[in-house]
Parts: structure tokens; C-alpha cells; sequence
């Protein structure tokens, strides 16, 4: 990482969660911005320029999804929203709005740190070198400039819509893609409503890529949103 600690901007209302995510980030050696309102949030995003935002959904004066959307007309910087358990659609609906990731309550530290790193490292690579050429997940290669795919040292054959699929989610390799966003880009704008052509073309990948399909671990769902591609095993 850079030399100067990286700065993260919370946006919580909830006094004790909003202690617990400071006392988490500062301990790792970040430095904190705290917020509790949208509006604050968006000020102080503006003024700081933070290098990662840390979101919640359910704020006192705005939708959490709203300041997404108005966050990503300007800046690129990672949006980790945190949402409440059973609010799975207004998780999705911020993901589609062009946050990276999410975090469920309640999370253990271990769980936010591991998410920070990810878009943290995400954003950077990104920044410096938007064309990764070769993506390494344990025993797992994909080749992106040859084309190639290989576990182990055995080659798989995908199929081009496998592939593409793949590809996809390893350029958010340890971030979680929504059903909707796969679909875009793997199949195009038009197809977001047929997930079973995901359902379909995932099973197929998990049998190629996993030894155990049934217990991934590569291709994680995620549950009522999308698919993760693990960036460590
Ligand atoms: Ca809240």
C-alpha cells in the first residue's frame, strides 16, 4: 500500500457500530472519517476524497442507495455498503447502483477487513494496470491474453459463454457480482430477468473448475445476489 495511511469515510447512524467500525479500521492502521448522515456523507466525500467508503443502507435523512448513485457520478473510490439481514433487495439494488461490495449485519472484523483489502487492492490494480493478463485463485489459472484456463496442471475446456462468465468474475475476483450485473455482461443488456441461464452456465463452470462442485471453492453463491469469485483460497 501507499506510504500514507489510507483514509475511510464511515457513514453510520448507529453510535456503537459506528465505534466498533473505527476501532476495527484504526487498529489496521486506517485512518477514519465518521459520518452519520447521507448528506454529511457526501459532503465530506467531496472535501476528503476517502479511499474507500463504508456504507450504511439505513441512514436518518437519506437512502443509502441514493447517495451509491450519487457517490459513482463522480468518483470511482470503493463503495462497501452494510446492510441489515433480510434487506437483500436494497443490497442488490445498491451493488446495481455501482456499489463494490457489502457487508451483512452482523459482521465479525475479520469479515470487514478481509472486504476492505479486497476492494482496497481491487481499486489500486485498477488505477496502475487495467488489463491483469493472468489471474492466479489457488490452484486455479485463467490465462486471459492466451485464453487459457488450467487447474492444477490439467487445461479445462470452456465453452465461449463459460469463459466469458469466468472472465467476468475474476476482474472483481473476491468481490460479489448481482444476478443482474452478470447477466449484462456476460449475455448483454436484455437478459437480467433470465437467471436460470446463469443457474445453468454456473453449475457447468463448478463442474469444470471444482472438485467438489457441491462445496465450491472457487464460485461462492451468494444468496438472493449474485456469485463471488474467491480471491484466495
Ligand atoms: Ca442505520
Amino acid at each position: 500500500m501507499t506510504d500514507t495511511k489510507p483514509l475511510v469515510l464511515v457513514v453510520e447512524d448507529e453510535h456503537q457500530m459506528r465505534t466498533l467500525l473505527r476501532l476495527a479500521l484504526a487498529s489496521h492502521g486506517f485512518r477514519v472519517l465518521e459520518v452519520e448522515t447521507g448528506r454529511e456523507a457526501l459532503q465530506q466525500a467531496a472535501a476528503h476524497t476517502p479511499d474507500l467508503v463504508l456504507l450504511d443502507l439505513g441512514l436518518p435523512d437519506m437512502d443509502g442507495l441514493d447517495v451509491t448513485r450519487r457517490l459513482r457520478e463522480w468518483t470511482a473510490t470503493p463503495v462497501i455498503v452494510i446492510s441489515a439481514r433480510g434487506h437483500e433487495r436494497q443490497k442488490v439494488e445498491a451493488l446495481d447502483a455501482g456499489a463494490d461490495d457489502y457487508l451483512t449485519k452482523p459482521f465479525g472484523s475479520a469479515e470487514l477487513m478481509a472486504r476492505v483489502r479486497v476492494a482496497l487492492r481491487r481499486a489500486a490494480r485498477t488505477a496502475q494496470d487495467p488489463l491483469t493478463s493472468v489471474v492466479l485463485i489457488g490452484e486455479l489459472r485463467i490465462d486471459i491474453a492466451r485464453r487459457l484456463v488450467s487447474v492444477g496442471d490439467k487445461e479445462v475446456h470452456l465453452t465461449p459463454i463459460e469463459y466469458k462468465l469466468l472472465v467476468t468474475l475474476s476482474k472483481h475476483a473476491g468481490m460479489v457480482l448481482t444476478h443482474k450485473q452478470l447477466l449484462d455482461q456476460v449475455w448483454g443488456p436484455g437478459h437480467a430477468t433470465q437467471m436460470q441461464y446463469l443457474r445453468v452456465y454456473m453449475a457447468q463452470l463448478r463442474q469444470k473448475l471444482e472438485e467438489n462442485p457441491a462445496h465450491p471453492r472457487y464460485l461462492v453463491t451468494e444468496p438472493g445476489v449474485g456469485y463471488r469469485l474467491k480471491s484466495e483460497t
